[in-house]
């Protein structure tokens, strides 16, 4: 486990002012073995080790997260999957359509996004 790596990969996606959050290894992902991480509040959980692009996607929760004051952001989660898994009648499919995934989805390929990126972004 290369923890001093991983500080510096995270250091670089983003300013350098602001606050890192902490990578912690899992065993078991909590929604089970399809998903490799989940980011909760200032802790990304991990089951394997991430990389540039798996650190940008859940480092771009944290922004969403920490502009939402973290719980409204779980909620908003919670209720948009619910309301999109009766829509599509899958979780999977339900799952990449939050719009909190589509933004991390469509920009966790741009390590530079998060210096650039603005508020609300997923609005
Ligand atoms: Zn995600």
């Amino acid at each position: 486990m290369a923890l001093p790596g991983y500080w510096h990969n995270v250091c670089t996606l983003t300013t350098k002012t602001e606050s890192m959050p902490k990578v912690l290894y899992i065993k078991k992902h909590p929604f089970g073995k399809n998903f490799l991480a989940i980011t909760l509040t200032e802790f990304i959980l991990t089951v394997a080790p991430l990389n540039n692009y798996d650190l940008n996607h859940e480092m771009i929760h944290v922004k969403q997260q920490r502009e939402l004051l973290y719980l409204p952001f779980f909620i908003w989660y919670g209720i948009e999957w619910l309301i999109l898994y009766f829509k599509y009648r899958d979780w999977t499919k339900a799952y990449f359509h939050i719009r909190f995934e589509k933004e991390a989805y469509q920009h966790q390929g741009d390590l530079s996004y998060l210096k650039r990126r603005r508020h609300y972004n997923y609005l």
